[in-house]
């Protein structure tokens, strides 16, 4: 866990080494290993300066996120981190100089054990990167960062990194004042230890700025005309981007003016409650679920079919070099491998291979590539019209036109090519796999990998199992998806899939509220405040209003009697059919898009929709309701897919729904709101809103069953 060294000259070294990890992680054992060496050396009279540093390549990564987020006991964890406060100010004020030499990447609860030394020296490594992540979970520097850094570097410089979670690299860190130095890679030890000796010899107090005689926070504190202006600014700011909905960045600002208001122990106490505060609240718990654990889960291909080799990609096959296919290239080069990028037309294929150029050579003009790597990257595509260059093709993935006809086609003329065991996927986002399947020859290599919008952006793949499609084939494909650094999720197939399936559901409530007669812009101001990244009737014009129309059109043919007709299907045709407004693409959907000026919702929308307000003149519905109905019509319908099995497990539901659509990280997913408010509470909400809106969100059996029994989604 710990090395502990005494050297001749009186320097201890305290050595944080994890056992069975390839990083330094801070929980409750290695935080009791490291108090326990540091009460030794300062208690030793024969230690005169002491050296943190790490055996691993990096320092320290960051706290234990299994320890914080099973956390439930708020007295016993506030007790704990309070006592490690008391650590790091024994440390502080114990006499003897201590300096960390930071090998490598020091984030989170890393960077406050190096803050709470007197002297930081980090190695010039251009991958190690500094901060704070804690924010992007929900969480706060709880180990005295809130306190530490704006002490050290200014409240307006600490700001990115506390709030944000920002990371930056040693030069940068050392710029602002939260480490002292940079070394050659190897030489931090020796520098640190270099500090410590001087220390020892100039016979001063080692002392951190804080408690130094006359020291004044950098900048000005938050009583001084800059201070207070920063943080109204702050505030207002975080107000703006958040709607509330985070109480991280909130604490931290609060962490920051309240604790630098007064001395550092009384500001570590109050960053300690408000630690607390956070652990315990389910939106940590929820992110932490969410965007850690299920993410890592996905990631490392926990669902992956057992016993299928592993397979490496050279080379993978592209029809259709449109926008999705020049996207999904333009990843697939960028992992290394070969792409074979056909259409219709040498002009057309060109025209795809053109567009990565263009995208590539943005990132050449800010520096972030050089020319010869784009250069590189572009070597890789082949642009081409000829299927018999298909040849070779480990995988060959298809996103022409979403026509059926025309799909069964290339499916037809690229396996006439290919080799037996090449797997062939489809990109579509409505048609159903299995009913694609029909034209191969080999269904069982048939899938459907639905990426989205923009692909070389996007980091998700909903991977699509039709009927026929093999174990060996998904694990494959699961292990292209990862090739290409993109996160998969497995579902079974289904009519919209998973993805599209839910989220319609929030575009088509945005549409029943407007039918309704709730205001337009209360809609879509309530999508934020639910939390969503644009409001509902805004995605509508976005997605295109046609598009959700055409949709609407084709299940009602597929379905015949049994088709339902919605609200956002009768809004939808009137804005299509009737008034040809078809959504951003023709320049006039519910908002109107000048060529000189922001869009704005279109002034026609009231009289045809006209606006049903109370007798004060108020909406009829309140905001509550509407950000309910927004959120849980989604729930309800993820419900659905897992009942259908279209879903394999709520942490797939989850995780797609975050990286897919963007839905609100604080909630957890579609899946980890219904745990947050518990079975039996959803129960109860959904039956209420059945009531008034009808049966789209009636509780599914699966959902009520579990309240029956008091289960819950995860542990
Ligand atoms: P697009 O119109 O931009 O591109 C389609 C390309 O396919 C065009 O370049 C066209 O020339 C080519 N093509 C047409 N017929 C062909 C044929 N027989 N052989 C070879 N090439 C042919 O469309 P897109 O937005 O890239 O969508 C493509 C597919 O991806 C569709 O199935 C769509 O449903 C799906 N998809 C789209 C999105 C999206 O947001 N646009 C998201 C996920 C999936």
């Amino acid at each position: 866990m710990l090395n502990y060294s005494l050297d001749a000259e009186g320097i201890a070294t305290v050595e944080f080494d994890y056992p069975d990890k390839s990083q330094n992680i801070l929980n409750a054992k290695s935080m009791g290993a490291y108090a326990d060496a540091m009460q030794k050396a300062l208690a030793d009279p024969a230690v005169k300066g002491i050296v943190v540093a790490s055996a691993k390549k990096d320092f320290i990564a960051g706290g234990d996120l299994a320890e914080l987020g099973a956390a439930t006991d708020a007295a016993a964890f506030h007790a704990s981190i309070s006592a490690w406060h008391k650590l790091m100010r024994a440390i502080e004020l114990g006499g003897k100089p201590v300096a960390a030499a930071l090998n490598g990447t020091t984030l989170g609860g890393g960077m406050e054990v190096a803050l709470g030394c007197h002297y930081r020296v980090a190695a010039d490594s251009p991958k190690a990167r500094f901060g704070f992540p804690e924010v992007t979970l929900g969480l706060l520097p709880g180990a005295g960062g809130t306190q530490r850094l704006p002490r050290l570097a200014g409240m307006m410089a600490a700001a990115p990194l506390l709030m944000e979670g920002k990371r930056i690299k040693a030069a940068e860190a050392q710029k602002i004042g939260m480490i002292h130095a940079v070394v050659k890679v190897g030489d931090e030890r020796t520098a640190a230890r270099a500090w410590v000796l001087d220390a020892i010899a100039s016979g001063a107090k080692p002392l951190q700025p804080w408690d130094s005689k006359g020291f004044k926070i950098p900048g000005g504190g938050p009583s001084t005309p800059g201070g207070m202006q920063m943080l109204m600014a702050a505030n207002a700011m975080l107000r703006e981007k958040t709607c509330d909905n985070y109480p991280a960045p909130k604490h931290i600002l609060s962490c920051v003016y309240e604790g630098l208001s007064t001395n550092i122990d009384t500001g570590l106490a109050i960053e300690a409650r408000y630690f607390t505060n956070l652990v315990m609240s389910p939106v940590s718990k929820n992110m932490i679920r969410s965007l850690f654990f299920g993410m890592q889960e996905a990631n490392k291909l926990a669902s992956r079919p057992a016993g299928v080799p592993p397979q490496k990609y050279a080379k993978i096959g592209m029809l259709g070099a449109g926008m999705m296919g020049a996207g999904i290239a333009m990843s697939t080069a960028t992992a290394g491998i070969a792409i074979v990028l056909l259409d219709t037309t040498q002009e057309a294929a060109d025209k795809g291979k053109d567009y990565a150029r263009k995208q590539w050579s943005k990132q050449v003009a800010k520096g972030r590539m050089t020319a010869e790597a784009m250069e590189g990257l572009l070597a890789r595509i082949h642009p081409t019209a000829d299927y018999a260059d298909l040849k070779g093709c480990e995988l060959v993935i298809e996103a022409v036109f979403e026509k059926r006809e025309i799909k069964a086609d290339v499916t037809k003329k690229t396996e006439a090519v290919i080799a037996e065991d090449s797997i062939f996927a489809s990109n579509t986002s409505t048609l159903p796999i299995t009913g694609l399947a029909e034209a191969s020859a080999r269904p069982a290599n048939f899938i459907g990998l639905h990426f989205f919008s923009p692909a070389e952006k996007m980091p998700l793949v909903e991977i699509i199992v039709g009927k026929q499609t093999s174990d060996a084939t998904l694990a494959r494909s699961m292990d292209y998806v990862r090739a290409i650094g993109k996160t998969p999720i497995v579902v079974n197939d289904s009519r919209g899939f998973y993805t599209s399936r839910v989220f319609g559901t929030y575009v088509s409530e945005g549409m029943a509220l407007l039918e309704e007669g709730v205001p337009p812009a209360l809609i879509d101001k309530a999508g934020l405040i639910a939390g969503m990244p644009v409001g509902p009737l805004a995605l509508a014009d976005e997605v295109s209003i046609e598009l959700v129309h055409k949709i609407a059109q084709q299940t009602k043919a597929d379905l015949g009697a049994a088709y339902v007709e919605r609200a956002a299907d009768r809004v939808a045709a009137k804005m299509v059919a009737e008034l040809g407004r078809l959504g951003r693409k023709s320049g006039a959907g519910f908002y109107d898009y000048p060529a000189d000026g922001p869009k704005h919702l279109w002034s026609g929308l009231a009289g045809q929709f006209p606006p049903r307000v109370d007798a004060d003149g108020t909406a009829a519905l309140s905001l509550d309701e509407i950000v309910e109905r927004l959120i849980l019509v989604q729930s309800v319908e993820t419900v659905r897919c897992l009942e259908e099995k279209v879903l394999r497990a709520p942490i797939d539901a989850d995780v797609g729904a975050i990286l897919g659509w963007g839905y609100p990280p604080f909630r957890g997913g579609p899946i980890g709101w219904l745990h947050t408010l518990g079975a039996a509470q959803a129960v109860a909400r959904l039956d209420r809103l059945a009531e008034h809106y009808g049966p789209r969100f009636a509780a599914p059996k699966l959902l009520r069953d579990m309240a029956a029994r008091g289960e819950r989604f995860y542990p």
